[in-house]
């Protein structure tokens, strides 16, 4: 690691609250360190805010702060460093959002009258904050939370992402550099090829830094931290805590607050659970049975391998449910397109592995199904997470089969309850399975040379099928040593569909 920070760093150890002169139950459950003289307020009046960004918040309907809110806000606000253990759904984005803004609107206040500001000479641009993020979809959704919070307000961001025009962003940043929101190689790019220098950032936030390293972009956070001045605000924010996380913020964070919101803090007591224990064989059916009963308004349903994720697809199209499928691997415009029509209502089924949601956020989830369970008790959290956001209700329904049943103990464990267990009408088990028709190719004209021998009797092929009812033997979902080895992006999922059609017709 480079350029150490000696201050003096407190210890990272983290232990319960029970004596911070509250005996509210809402706040007896937060974890949070014992010796930082930490702020936590109950009310975003109770913070130094602009009047128009207090409005902006409770336009956007949030009447009280979140638990981390609660903790973090007015620390973040004053300039602390913070290190933040918490989830996706805990509403960490707002923290930092509105610290953001608080900070903008007080620099562009103590600016000097424009036709004084300093001009530069070239093309460096000096952002006053950065904001990381380890994908492009969650620096979007970080952009669009942003925009809501500073609608009022004259403040706009810059979107730095890979898969998006580099001279469009390099455009937008000559009007608005005071406030970036990026992924990492796409800052890194903009700060070799000169654009950007960090010398006046003032407070710099990485979300998800666990994720971040998952990638494998440790050497690019730590590239950040090391050129941004030493004195400046550092606001780090992971789901789980490392040796490595831990060794970078004592190298880079001078006296953080280290701030935890704990898993159960996520798994709101509104979320109704069930396990439905049913065989592998009969998992579709079940399935098929539980979302024609539920009629969900949104859901997300969870599998465990990308193979199940294409094969389940496939299932619910052919069997009259407008699915989606969001695979780690999906161009970022697609993704894009495909948030917007779930946001939209277009969509109500989303099929999602663990790592293809990570970050992902989409609002007013009802249900969350595990057609798999997870292997990893933790992501159960994650996942059923989803959904009772905000206050509202939320349904959670988990197939235990043969083959990822035994992962049930370990989550009962966690949650340190047990989920109830319930057996599905047998009715179910009559469901009629339907296929997707066999694709026919597209009735494109073909150019003159082809035609001709298309029209040959040699390519005569028979025309494909209709839809094929399968009243028999159920299909397998594939099993996960198919391979498509040198197979990549949609010709994998071409490759995979065609394996998986033949394997189940
Ligand atoms: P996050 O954990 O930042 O992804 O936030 C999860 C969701 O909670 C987002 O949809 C936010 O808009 C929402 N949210 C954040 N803060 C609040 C709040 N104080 N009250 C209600 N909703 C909130």
């Amino acid at each position: 690691m480079s350029s150490p920070n000696t201050s003096q760093q407190p210890s990272p150890n983290t232990e319960k609250l029970s004596s911070n002169g509250s005996n509210s139950p809402e706040e007896d459950h937060l974890l949070l360190s014992s010796n930082q003289n930490l702020k936590p307020i109950k009310h975003f009046s109770d913070l130094p805010l602009s009047p128009k960004l207090l409005t902006a918040i409770g336009e956007l309907g949030w009447h009280s702060p979140t638990d981390v809110q609660k903790l973090c806000l007015l620390h973040a606000i004053e300039g602390d460093n913070i290190l933040g253990f918490a989830q996706t759904g805990t509403g960490k984005t707002g923290v930092f959002l509105i610290a953001t803004s608080q900070l903008l609107l007080n620099l562009n206040h103590d600016l000097p009258p424009k036709d004084q500001r300093k001009k530069t000479n070239g093309p460096k641009y000096y952002p006053k904050v950065i904001i990381l993020a380890p994908t492009r979809e969650l620096v979007m959704q970080i952009q669009e939370e942003f925009e809501k919070i500073a609608n009022n307000l004259p403040l706009k961001a810059t979107l730095m992402i890979g898969g998006l025009d580099f001279d469009k962003q390099a455009e937008q940043l000559k009007q608005h550099h005071q406030l970036i929101v990026a992924t990492p190689g796409r800052l890194k790019d903009f700060i070799q090829k000169d654009y950007l220098s960090f010398d006046q950032v003032k407070m710099f936030v990485c979300d998800e830094v666990d994720r971040m390293f998952d990638i494998g972009f440790i050497r690019e956070v730590e590239y950040f931290l090391a050129k941004i001045p030493q004195n400046s605000q550092k606001l780090m924010f992971s789901a789980t805590s490392s040796d490595t996380l831990e060794e970078l913020c004592f190298e880079y964070l001078s006296q953080p607050k280290i701030i935890r919101v704990t898993s159960d803090d996520i798994t709101p007591e509104n979320i109704i659970q069930r396990a439905i224990m049913c065989s592998s064989e009969n998992k579709l059916r079940v399935f098929l049975g539980l979302i024609q009963q539920h009629q969900p308004t949104r859901a997300i349903i969870f599998v465990n391998t990308k193979v199940t994720a294409i094969w389940l697809h496939e299932k619910l199209r052919a069997n009259g449910f407008d699915a989606s499928l969001i695979t780690g691997d999906l161009p970022q415009r697609k993704r894009t397109a495909l948030i917007r029509r779930i946001k939209s209502g277009q969509i109500r089924y989303l099929i999602a592995t663990d790592v293809a949601s990570r970050g992902l956020h989409i609002p007013q989830i009802t249900h969350v199904y595990n057609f798999d369970l997870p292997n990893e008790a933790a992501n159960y959290i994650h996942r059923i997470g989803r959904t009772a956001r905000a206050g509202a209700k939320g349904y959670s329904y988990s197939l235990v089969c043969d083959e990822y049943g035994a992962h049930l103990d370990d989550i009962n464990k966690l949650l340190n309850v047990k989920v109830p267990c319930e057996w599905y009408p047998e009715e179910f088990l009559d469901i009629k399975l339907k296929d997707l028709p066999i694709k026919t190719p597209a009735h494109k004209p073909l150019p003159e040379k082809r035609q001709k021998k298309a029209t040959s009797p040699k390519s005569q092929k028979p025309k494909a099928t209709t839809t094929q009812t399968i009243n028999g033997n159920q299909p397998k979902p594939p099993s996960s040593n198919v391979t498509g080895q040198g197979k990549t992006g949609s010709g994998l999922i071409s490759w995979l569909k065609s394996k998986i059609r033949k394997k189940t017709s």
